[in-house]
């Protein structure tokens, strides 16, 4: 026995959480593991929203699928062993893990059986179980699925701190590359938007925990040859018009035996400059026109997209740290979101006047350097050694 699980349990759950690795979820820290450990991990450590760190355990509750989406390893017809559970014997599952310390929270997607609205009801009796007949108050994030109703959203959205709706391609037109049978619009954005309805219409309605939980979704990029420019369109309209949490980026991976397993992988350092871009459109302030798009509407590989704004903007006319505004600020490299507010508490008791007092404000002061001014002066490009 194994935290008083069956072996039968076991095995399901290994078969279901055994290519979670490709679905990011919260902040993993996916360099703790090996692609070995990814594939023996039930558990993975992740980091919530709120900067909690969690064990979480990210599986499936069917790997069962009708869809047949090109990319997946779990798509209709693919000649893999299966595994199913019923959302009592699930719940039961989780919770023993979870009294036994294994598990802090759960990521629970599901492959497509039955249609998308039988999965998504047992989605919503796993959480319903785990939160009214099990008492669970930990994290749960729901997978809502293609064509899911309105009203289950909403059941949703009152069990789960986050629930995610992936759209897997930026737009129709890439999304018939990936998922021939997923409908871009009335499946993926329609669930979206319903999401920001929902929590418009119910502002005082403040959901299990207190709020309404954070919406997410999720590219598989480069799956379809789209453009980061593409990406990040729709990303930005999201953030602007549905209130998206955060996107996340995959880069794809060919699966063996699936319509796209003689593709290319996609370059991780391309997720990677995805994030970094986001974030800029999310948290910095940035538009999409000012990212530093290369010819074929992709970011550069070689080049954080700040420092490649900060290059052409801030070379030449350098910030005077003591004067600028946060609006400014946010755009440094090296100066976070927590640096930029340390460094205007700082700012009321005095004059910054070298790069140590901006390391100790949590700047990269070496990143940071040649964009600034310290009290009118060009601020040294490599930090003294004492
Ligand atoms: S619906 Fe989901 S599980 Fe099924 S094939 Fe598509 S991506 Fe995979």
């Amino acid at each position: 026995m194994f935290y008083n699980l069956g072996m039968d349990d076991i095995g399901r759950l290994k078969l279901l959480t055994d290519q979670m690795h490709l679905e990011p979820a919260e902040d993993q820290r996916p360099a703790c593991f090996t692609p070995k450990q990814k594939k023996e991990t039930f558990v993975h450590p992740a980091k919530l929203p709120n900067g909690k760190n969690i064990k979480l355990l990210k599986t499936l509750l069917t790997s069962a699928c009708e869809r047949d989406c090109y990319y997946c390893p779990f798509r209709s017809g693919r000649d893999f062993r299966r595994a199913t559970f019923k959302p009592e014997e699930f719940a039961s599952l989780f919770i023993n893990l979870h009294r036994a310390g294994a598990a802090e929270g759960i990521f629970l997607s599901s492959g497509v059986a039955g249609g998308g609205i039988r999965t998504q009801d047992k989605l919503l009796d796993t959480a319903d179980i785990l939160r009214n007949k099990m008492g669970f108050r930990g994290y749960i994030h729901l997978k809502v699925m293609p064509g899911a109703e309105k009203e289950q959203v909403e059941r949703a959205m009152q069990l789960a701190d986050r629930i995610s709706v992936n759209l897997e391609a930026p737009n129709s037109e890439r999304l018939t590359k990936l998922a021939p049978h997923k409908v871009f619009v009335d499946e993926l954005l329609r669930p979206l938007k319903w999401v920001d309805e929902i929590r418009r219409s119910q502002p005082a309605y403040k959901g299990w925990n207190g709020r309404w939980p954070s919406t997410v979704t999720q590219y598989v990029v480069g799956g379809a040859d789209e453009s980061d420019l593409e990406l990040l369109t729709t990303t930005s309209w999201l953030h602007e018009n549905v209130h998206l949490g955060r996107a996340y980026f995959s880069a794809f991976s060919p699966i063996r035996d699936t319509p796209l397993e003689n593709k290319a992988p996609t370059n991780p350092v391309r997720e990677h400059r995805l994030y970094q871009a986001s974030f800029l459109l999310r948290d910095y302030g940035f538009d999409l026109e000012e990212l530093p798009f290369i010819e074929n509407g992709n970011l550069p590989l070689s080049t954080d997209p700040k420092i490649a704004w900060a290059q052409v903007n801030l070379s030449e006319y350098p910030l005077e740290i003591n004067q600028a505004e946060k609006s400014q600020l946010l755009r440094v490299p090296g100066i976070g979101l927590k640096g930029v507010n340390a460094i205007l508490r700082a700012r009321r008791t005095g004059k910054l006047r070298d790069l140590s007092m901006l390391k100790k404000l949590g700047v990269i002061a070496e990143r940071a350097a040649p964009y600034l001014l310290l009290d009118g002066q060009r601020a040294p490009t490599q930090m003294a050694l004492f």
